[in-house]
């Protein structure tokens, strides 16, 4: 007969625990799998406060992955409403009969509140309970209840144990509100999924080295530069997730784009020479365009950044650059033009829209405002300001018609 464990719970968010005594119930009590089955809404917990269900599974599934003996299942999500357990194990026992015993894993603090759950005597019939002792949690008189639930519902219930990980998602929802760390109670693909998608109050600036860079930036930037960095941090993450970017690293050029701005022209020119920033005539003539060069430079001397694609996006977030940009160049240059608090300039919703549609159209129209913008104030064009847009022009224009986006997301003919 096949053994299946099941642990059900709310899983908001699965964590070490959990996967803790799912592995020590399946090696003690011989189980050939173990089903995780996330709680659609649990009958005791408020609903809807923290995450989607779907969110919970996707963490689920990601907590999973690898392990052989471990399978996430989606029955109680797609009944919906509130999830009672007694329907889950009938739904069970409908399709595989008696081929299968069905071995609920507990922890003590769930074992003690059963006879609430809906059905207890059902319960007791559809499966066997194995219990675990929970850290946290008084469990003076475990076993005395342990007896009397065996004798009253006529039934063995299993003991099995583990090393104590006085871990729950209560205390790990809290510790991620206050900015407190959590990365290692929880697999490594969880933590970053709550990181990427803010779940649970999660600021990005909780970062240790982003905490570091916003301190120092703080006291560099003039209020209002300080405000459009943080701005453009944000936006280069969201623009990141979309395009499947690193969010970590487009937050922190994002973070890190204005670093030498606020440099004055001596220090500018005296940090140029140390860091062997060379300037061509267009730099110095519109020295304005030398904070982006600088910049790169200053993040890997003065923040430590020593990632390259992070350095380049810095060095080109002006004038973009016709070598092909790498995705995290384009999006920070154009976070930089469409963060929220950006002053209001005619084209800039259409840009706007085009960054979260298709890159490439979206600098190509963002290369075409900024040199239109600098013509008509006199200003002298980069070099590599027009090459990115020629270049930009040409991809595009080679584009196959049905992936040539326009804003409004209709296909362009032209
Ligand atoms: P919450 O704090 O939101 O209630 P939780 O950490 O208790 O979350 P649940 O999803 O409620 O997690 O728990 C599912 C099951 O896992 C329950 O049977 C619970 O007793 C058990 N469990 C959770 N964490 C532990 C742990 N650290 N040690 C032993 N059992 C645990
Ligand atoms: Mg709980």
């Amino acid at each position: 007969m096949i053994r299946v464990g099941i642990m059900g719970g709310s899983f908001d968010p699965v964590h070490s625990g959990h996967l803790c005594i799912a592995k020590e119930a399946a090696e003690q009590l011989g189980l050939d799998e173990v089903l995780f089955i996330p709680a659609n809404r649990s009958y005791n917990k408020d609903p809807g406060e923290n995450t989607q269900p779907e969110e919970r599974l996707d963490m689920l599934r990601l907590a999973v992955e690898g392990d052989p003996f471990f399978r996430v299942c989606t029955a109680e999500i797609e009944r919906g409403g509130t999830t009672y357990t007694v329907d889950t194990l009938r739904e069970f026992k409908e399709t595989w009969g008696k081929d299968r015993e069905l071995v609920f894993i507990l922890g003590a603090d769930s074992f003690l509140t059963l006879e609430k759950w809906r059905e207890p005597e059902e319960l007791f019939r559809l499966c066997r309970f194995a219990v675990v002792s929970r850290p946290g949690f008084d469990d003076d008189g475990l076993e005395e209840r342990i007896i009397k639930a065996e004798e009253k519902y006529d039934t063995v219930i299993y003991r099995f144990s583990s090393p104590g990980l006085d871990i729950s998602s209560t205390d790990i929802r809290k510790r991620i509100s206050d900015g407190r760390s959590f990365r290692y109670f929880m697999p490594e693909g969880v933590w970053k999924y709550i990181t990427d998608n803010d779940l649970y109050g999660f600021r990005p600036e909780f970062y240790p080295e982003a905490a570091v860079y916003i301190e120092k930036l703080e006291r560099e930037l003039k209020p209002s530069r300080f405000r459009h960095t943080l701005g453009v941090a944000g936006e280069a993450r969201k623009l990141a997730r979309v395009y499947s970017e690193d969010p970590h690293k487009a937050y922190t050029a994002g973070l890190l784009h204005d670093c030498a701005k606020n440099f004055d022209r001596e220090k500018t020119f005296e940090l140029c020479r140390r860091y062997g920033v060379e300037l061509d005539e267009v730099l110095k003539a519109q020295p304005d365009l030398i904070h982006s060069f600088l910049g790169a430079e200053t993040a890997r001397a003065e923040y430590g950044v020593k990632d390259g694609d992070i350095l380049n996006a810095i060095k080109y977030h002006t004038t973009g650059h016709g070598g092909g940009m790498s995705r995290l160049e384009m999006i920070i240059y154009l976070s930089d033009m469409i963060e929220p608090n950006r002053a209001y300039f005619k084209g800039l919703d259409k840009i706007r829209k085009l960054a979260y549609y298709d890159l490439e159209s979206a600098m190509e129209e963002a290369l075409e405002q900024t040199i239109s913008f600098n013509r008509e104030k006199g200003r002298l064009i980069h070099p590599l300001s027009s090459g990115a847009y020629s270049y930009f022009k040409e991809l595009n224009r080679r584009k196959p018609i049905e992936q040539r986006k326009d804003f409004t997301g209709s296909k362009s003919g032209s």
